[in-house]
C-alpha cells in the first residue's frame, strides 16, 4: 500500500521560489567583479533568474544541457545556477585555477553547450574558445559598459541576455517541471592523478543536501543569519551554501573575487556576518591580518572550516581570542559535498575546554543521510573505537553512485559505498578523524604515520605558517617523515626549535627525520597541499638518518 502524500517533486528551483516568496526584501549582498558593492534581495534574484531561464529557452536550449560557469561568488552566478536548474540545464562550474588544458578536457568531457563567465577570466576564456567546439554560446557576467575588449564568439553581456527574457509575476508558474532525479549541476573532482572526473548532482540531492546542511547541528542556518561564503560557487557546490541559505533566506554576502584576509575582513565587519565558510588557508590569512591590525571579530558567531583538516590551534584562536565558534566538517565533491560535522553533543556540555577541543579537531559526525564506515583492504569493517584506522567509505540520497560518463567505476561498489580514498577512524560516538589520504599515507616499517596529525600539531608553533609532512625514501625504514615548513613572516625558528616542540605531543617513531624550511607551499585549485609536487621535489632528499 503506497502513502497518500503529495508527490511534490524536490526541485531546486523551488528554494528560490519560496525564498522570493517569503523572504523577499532579505539582501543578497556581493562584492562586484565590477568593483562597487552591489546590493539585491532574493525576490529581485527570483525574478531575474525566470527570466535567464526563459532567455536560455528561446535561445533554444533545453533538458539536459550543460551551461558552464566560470565566475566567482556573486548575485549573478546565483541567478545562474537557479536560471539554468529552473529550465531543466544543468550548471556545470569550472574551477579557474586549474591548468588550461584540464579546463578544455573538464568543457569537452562535459560537451558545455553555453558559458557564463566573469570579465576576470575574458582572456582565459578567449583562449580557450577556440578548443571548445561544443560552446555555442558565451555570456560575460556583467553589463555592455563593461564587456571585455576580446576575439570570443557569439559573446553577449548577462544584462542584455536576460533581458531577452520575459518576466513572470507569479513564482513556480514558469519553471519546467521535470523528474526530481533529474540532473542538475555538474562539478569535477579536482584529482591529483588522472583526469578530473565528474560528478552529476540531481535536483533531489541538491535539496535534500541544504535540509542537511540546514539542521541546527549541522550549519544550524536561520533566517537571522547573515552568511559570507568565502568557499567558491566552483568548489564542491559551495558547502550547499547556495541552497541552505535562501532556504531559510538568511542573508547572503557573496566575496566576489577578493578571497584575501583583509577584504574578507571588511565584509566580516560592514555586513555583519554571523557565520561564514572556507578552506584553513583562507583563515590562515585572516588571522594574520586581524594579528597585524589588531581588529578583533565582534559580528561573527560561527566559523566553517574543511576541505582540508584544521589545525587545533587554528580552533583555539577562533575561539578563545575572538569568541567565534569554530564548526570543522569534512566532506568531498562526491558527497555534495558535507559528510561530517564537528557540534558537541549534549553529553560534553561539561567537559572541560581541552577535552571539548579534543572532539572539535575530528572532523565530526554525519548527519542523518550520511551512512559512513571503515575498512580494512578486503573490504572487512573496522571497529568504531577511535583507534582503528582504515578506508573511509560512505553512502547516502546525497553521494554519488558512479561518475560522469562512467569514469572512475573502482570507487564505487555493489552496495552501493563510495570508496572516499580517505583513511580514518570513527569512535563510539561517530566522530570520524581523518588520518590521511591513502595515497599520502607514510608507511615506515610497515606502520602508518599519520601525515594530518602532525602537520597539524606543527602548526601550533608560534613561529608557523604553514606545514607537510611528506615521505621520504629510508634505505632501513621504507619511508619516513620529512616536515616542510613555511614560516610566518618575520618569523624565525630552527630544526631543533620545531623538533623540541613536537617531542612528547606524537610518539617517538613518528618524529620527522628532518625539518626543511621553504619559502611556499604548493596547493592545488581547491587549497589543498599539494603533495604530489613537493614529492617529487624532495624526491632525492638525503635524510641525515639515513647513514644509520
Ligand atoms: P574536494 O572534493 O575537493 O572537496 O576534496 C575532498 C577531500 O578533501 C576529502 O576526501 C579529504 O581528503 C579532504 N578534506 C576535506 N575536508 C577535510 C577535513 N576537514 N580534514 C581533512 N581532509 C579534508
Amino acid at each position: 500500500m503506497l502513502g497518500q502524500m503529495q508527490d511534490w517533486p524536490l526541485l531546486v528551483h523551488r528554494i528560490i521560489d519560496h525564498a522570493s516568496l517569503y523572504h523577499h526584501d532579505r539582501e543578497v549582498v556581493s562584492r562586484s567583479v565590477e568593483g562597487p558593492i552591489h546590493r539585491t534581495t532574493y525576490g529581485e534574484i527570483g525574478r531575474r533568474a525566470h527570466r535567464l531561464s526563459n532567455a536560455l529557452q528561446k535561445r533554444g536550449f533545453k533538458l539536459g544541457d550543460r551551461i558552464g560557469t566560470m565566475a566567482w561568488n556573486t548575485w549573478r552566478h546565483l541567478e545562474a545556477w537557479y536560471g539554468i536548474a529552473g529550465m531543466g540545464g544543468i550548471y556545470h562550474t569550472l574551477n579557474p585555477r586549474l591548468f588550461p588544458d584540464q579546463l578544455v578536457y573538464i568543457a569537452n568531457h562535459a560537451e558545455d553547450r553555453a558559458l557564463f563567465f566573469d570579465i576576470t577570466f575574458a582572456p582565459l576564456v578567449e583562449k580557450l574558445a577556440p578548443q571548445m567546439p561544443t560552446v555555442r554560446l558565451y555570456v560575460a557576467m556583467t553589463d555592455r559598459a563593461h564587456l571585455p575588449d576580446v576575439k570570443i564568439p557569439n559573446l553577449v553581456a548577462y544584462e542584455d541576455f536576460i533581458a531577452e527574457g520575459d518576466e513572470h509575476p507569479f513564482p513556480g508558474r514558469e519553471w519546467t517541471e521535470f523528474d526530481e532525479n533529474t540532473a542538475c549541476g555538474l562539478c569535477y573532482t579536482s584529482g591529483t592523478t588522472g583526469n578530473p572526473k565528474g560528478v552529476l548532482y540531481s535536483h533531489r540531492s541538491n535539496v535534500l543536501h541544504g535540509f542537511m546542511a540546514a539542521q541546527p547541528d549541522a550549519m544550524c542556518l536561520r533566517n537571522a543569519d547573515t552568511v559570507l561564503p568565502v568557499v567558491p560557487m566552483f568548489h564542491a557546490n559551495a558547502w550547499a551554501l547556495a541552497f541552505a541559505a535562501p532556504m531559510v533566506g538568511s542573508k547572503l554576502v557573496m566575496p566576489g573575487p577578493k578571497l584575501d584576509g583583509a577584504s574578507i575582513y571588511e565584509l566580516l565587519e560592514t555586513e555583519k556576518v554571523s557565520l561564514t565558510a572556507a578552506v584553513p588557508t583562507v583563515w590562515l590569512s585572516l588571522l594574520q591580518d586581524l594579528e597585524k591590525t589588531g581588529n578583533m571579530l565582534p559580528h561573527l558567531n560561527r566559523v566553517l572550516i574543511g576541505g582540508s583538516a584544521c589545525p587545533r590551534s587554528m580552533i583555539e584562536t577562533f575561539e578563545k581570542k575572538y569568541e567565534v565558534t569554530v564548526v570543522h566538517a569534512w566532506g568531498m565533491t562526491e558527497m555534495s559535498p558535507l559528510g561530517t560535522l564537528g557540534t558537541l553533543k549534549a553529553k560534553m556540555d561539561d567537559l572541560p575546554y581541552d577535552k571539548k577541543l579534543d572532539y572539535k579537531t575530528k572532523q565530526g559526525h554525519p548527519p542523518f543521510g550520511v551512512e559512513m564506515k571503515i575498512t580494512d583492504d578486503e573490504n572487512g569493517e573496522l571497529p568504531r573505537d577511535g583507534k582503528a584506522f582504515g578506508r573511509l567509505k560512505v553512502r547516502g540520497p546525497c553521494v554519488a553512485k558512479g561518475y560522469f560518463r562512467g569514469d572512475g567505476v573502482s570507487s564505487f561498489d555493489e552496495a552501493g559505498w563510495f570508496d572516499t580514498g580517505d583513511v580514518a577512524t570513527i569512535d563510539p560516538d561517530g566522530y570520524m578523524t581523518i588520518t590521511d589520504r591513502a595515497k599520502d599515507v607514510i608507511k615506515s616499517g610497515g606502520e602508518w604515520i599519520s601525515t594530518i596529525e602532525i602537520e597539524n600539531l606543527a602548526v601550533g608553533h608560534p613561529a608557523v605558517a604553514e606545514a607537510a609532512v611528506i615521505g621520504v625514501r629510508h634505505p632501513k625504514w621504507d619511508e619516513r617523515p620529512l616536515l616542510v615548513i613555511v614560516l610566518k613572516q618575520g618569523q624565525s625558528a630552527s630544526r631543533e626549535d620545531i623538533l623540541k616542540y613536537l617531542d612528547g605531543k606524537i610518539a617517538k617513531w613518528w618524529m620527522p627525520d628532518d625539518v626543511a624550511f621553504v619559502s611556499e607551499i604548493p596547493h592545488t585549485a581547491t587549497g589543498k597541499i599539494q603533495k604530489i609536487t613537493l614529492r617529487e621535489t624532495f624526491a632525492g632528499y638525503r635524510l641525515p638518518t639515513a647513514a644509520e
